[in-house]
């Protein structure tokens, strides 16, 4: 293993490593440039500039190596504690910018000390590599804990790489120990260990990035395209997926299901009364009691114009019957806050009783909620 390390071509491998960083940081660029809707990104990006300066001071030969090797340490950190931060704005974690300062302080101070009083190569290289390594920790707790379910699977790719970097450093720090260079470019299979982890953490990094931003882009496309936008229900294009899978779950094993279809009664006069804001507010107050009055297992959605409907898996008639009769009282005595007062007719369907298709249920329900119309509003039927 060593032998092959010390054998590389340190010169290529610098170059390689240098042309992959810098492509990695167009790519971040661009995708600041793409996706500008979520925080982070540009923060990310920023600490990634703060990183690949750092690692080109660290390859400058200048006399003054010790001061130029603190200063490219600073870079490093300074460019992975915004990624850090940027890393915590994606994920929605609150992390004190000013633990970060002080980490950052803190190391200042240790690589002074060195400097003056002690300055010796490994030292500095292994607190260096400590304190990266704290930040690195920052990042990936912030990965693993993020209350957002949209981009799990890649935040749980990119902590995982986060914990590869983690380990790598560590074997970096047992290899510094066992055979301490007198300096970084005296030592070549430190040197080609260290670009070798530059190279591969660096695209991981970058990749699993992407791989978050692409995700969480998916998932809010996604909800998007199912939520009405203006009660935030599911809207008729996700209820009708709902309902396949209802009836296909009733096709294999059995299970009924029932649904409610539910009509404002006389909404036109409210849009004449109050303004179509004022309807609009009805349909907001409307489909938030459907939602804080129903049960956890069923779904509402926004049907039509003024119209819900409601889907109750492994629900009998019976219990169909109650729950409506239960929303229909709420609504007419729970006027909107603007003190609008509505009633509701409800027509209820169940499965195998009113229809063995999900056409033929939900046109049983519609007749149904046509004949709560007709026999006078304001009142529950039940399908024939
Ligand atoms: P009925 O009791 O027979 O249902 O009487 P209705 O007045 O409610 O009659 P209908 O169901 O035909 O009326 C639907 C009205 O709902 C017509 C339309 O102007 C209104 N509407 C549909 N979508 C919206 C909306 O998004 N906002 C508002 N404010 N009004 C809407
Ligand atoms: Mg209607
Ligand atoms: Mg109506």
């Amino acid at each position: 293993m060593f032998t092959i390390l010390v054998n590389l071509d340190i010169q290529t491998m610098i170059l390689m490593t240098s042309i992959d960083a810098i492509l990695q940081l167009l790519i971040l660029i661009f995708l600041c440039l793409l996706v500008n809707q979520y925080r982070g990104i540009k923060t990310y990006t920023i600490g990634r500039i703060f990183t690949i300066t750092g690692y080109f001071i660290s390859l400058i030969k200048s006399p003054y190596l010790s001061i130029t090797l603190i200063l490219a340490g600073v870079f490093l950190l300074v460019g992975a504690s915004f990624g850090c931060i940027g890393i915590a704005q994606f994920t929605g974690k609150r992390i004190k910018i000013y633990y970060l300062l002080i980490i950052n302080l803190l190391f200042l101070s240790v690589q002074s000390y060195f400097l003056i009083f002690q300055d010796v190569f490994v030292f500095k290289t292994i607190s260096q590599t400590i304190f990266q390594m704290v930040v690195f920790s920052i990042s990936t707790y912030c990965l693993l804990t993020t209350s957002y379910k949209s981009f799990v699977g890649a935040s749980r790719f990119m902590a995982i790489v986060m914990i590869g970097l983690l380990m790598s450093l560590v074997a970096r720090i047992i290899l510094l120990l066992r055979n301490p260079p007198d300096q970084l470019f005296s030592s070549n299979e430190l040197n080609a260990s260290t670009l070798i982890i530059v190279f591969v953490f660096s695209f991981l990094l970058t990749a699993g990035f992407i791989m978050m931003v692409c995700q969480r882009l998916y998932y809010d496309l996604k909800a998007a395209a199912n939520t009405d936008v203006l009660t935030r229900l599911l809207n008729r294009r996700a209820m009708m997926h709902q309902l396949e899978i209802a009836m296909n779950q009733f096709y294999r094993s059995d299970r009924a299901f029932a649904i409610i279809l539910i009509d404002v009664d006389f909404f036109k006069r409210v849009n004449d009364v109050y303004g179509h804001d004022g309807g609009d507010m009805v349909l907001v107050h409307l489909a938030q009691i459907l939602q804080t009055k129903m049960r956890q297992i069923d779904s509402a959605s926004r049907w039509g114009g003024e119209e819900f409907l409601i889907l109750l898996p492994d629900t009998a008639l019976e219990q169909a019957k109650e729950i409506a009769e239960r929303l229909r009282s709420y609504v007419e005595t729970n006027p909107t806050p603007s003190n609008i007062q509505i009633t509701i007719s409800l027509g209820i369907a169940v499965i195998r009783q009113h229809g063995n298709s999900l056409e033929s249920l939900i046109t049983a329900a519609d007749h149904a909620l046509y004949a709560a119309k007709r026999n006078g509003r304001n009142q529950v039927a039940i399908a024939n």
